[in-house]
């Protein structure tokens, strides 16, 4: 009996340490993903803006607050460096505040990036397009596919060194039907094979064939942006992974308003000045774009002779040193 008492007083002692321990750790949250994709996990999801420190004297600035699976977490961006992270909310002390008192971080300047005059009001590519400094930004767009990732293309790029870096520009509506493609991506980083860079490219995509670009993609009636950018970041957190502070416009079109709405929720609209599959070569900071999501083969087999003939700039980069 005595031995039993002791037993049961020892679980308790030892369970009350492991949930004091969970609420005292503040790093950075991972969420363990679900056996298929579904961001309902992910509620009470509300756009934020607020700069907070932590125990550590740490700061960030919060840009999404949420609860996933009960616990109260917050998306936040390192203002110098764009590295985004879920931290518990109960970890840091926030308050209100606005681009204005934030103007002179990266982060706020890379939102606000000066105006080309020499570019016309264009609809089409717009946001950042080139990086600064050498190298290039590989980017891959994951619009909604029933065909399979094209697998060879990640491997490519895992043999240029261990975390080779690459952007994926993924739609919630692509998420959806590639479970297991997701799981593998999440594999090679696991590993160290790959660093990749979650930028958000709609949930639904929409576009119809052969529609002028001026009525087409968001620019279509009835578009619901908030929506189309917070269901596919439901899914990215929902998971197990981090969305970034960059979004790429379907079809890269947009028009300033648009433009207004997504700089309004701190993102970065992310262009490309090297469509491959468009016959665009890169040079020094070029933001490469490839789609690996199965309906553009003749891109990746680009992407792949320029790598084995030297004329992919070097390093690869990540997308968050562009701005
Ligand atoms: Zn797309």
């Amino acid at each position: 009996m005595r031995r039993v008492l002791v037993l049961l007083v020892w679980a308790y002692v030892a369970c009350a340490a492991t949930a004091r321990g969970e609420e005292d750790s503040c790093g950075p949250v991972n969420i363990a993903p679900g056996p298929a994709p579904n961001g309902a996990r992910v509620r009470d999801y509300a756009p934020i803006f607020e700069a907070c420190v932590n125990g550590e004297g740490e700061s960030r600035l919060a840009i999404r607050r949420m609860s996933v699976d009960g616990n109260p977490l917050i998306l936040t961006v390192d203002p110098q460096s764009l590295h985004t992270s879920l931290e518990r909310a109960s970890c840091w002390r926030c308050e209100a505040t606005s681009d204005g008192e934030q103007a002179e971080t990266r982060y706020i300047k890379a939102l606000h990036p000066p105006q080309d005059p020499t570019r016309p009001p264009a609809l089409v590519n717009a946001g950042l397009i080139h990086g600064v400094g050498v190298g290039a930004f590989v980017t891959g767009d994951l619009c909604p596919s029933r065909k399979r990732l094209d697998r060879a293309f990640f491997e490519k790029l895992a043999a240029q060194g261990r975390g080779a870096p690459v952007t994926l520009a993924v739609s919630g509506g692509w998420i959806a039907r590639h479970g297991a493609d997701f799981a593998w991506l999440r594999e090679k980083e696991r590993i160290g094979a790959l660093a990749i860079t979650w930028a958000n490219h709609s949930y639904s995509h929409p576009y119809i064939r052969r529609l002028a670009d001026s009525r087409n993609y968001f620019l279509r009636p009835g578009v619901d942006v908030d929506r189309e950018i917070f269901e596919t970041e439901k899914l990215i957190i929902a998971e197990g992974e981090t969305p970034s502070v960059f979004f790429r416009f379907p079809g890269l079109v947009a028009d300033t308003a648009l433009l207004e709405r997504i700089r309004d929720r701190h993102l970065a609209p992310l262009g490309a000045d090297s469509w491959l599959a468009l016959g665009l070569r890169p040079r020094p900071g070029s933001i490469v774009l490839v789609h690996p999501n199965g309906n553009e083969p003749v891109g990746l087999k680009l992407f792949s002779r320029l790598i084995d003939a030297g004329a992919m700039p070097l390093p690869l980069r990540p997308i968050n040193e562009a701005p």
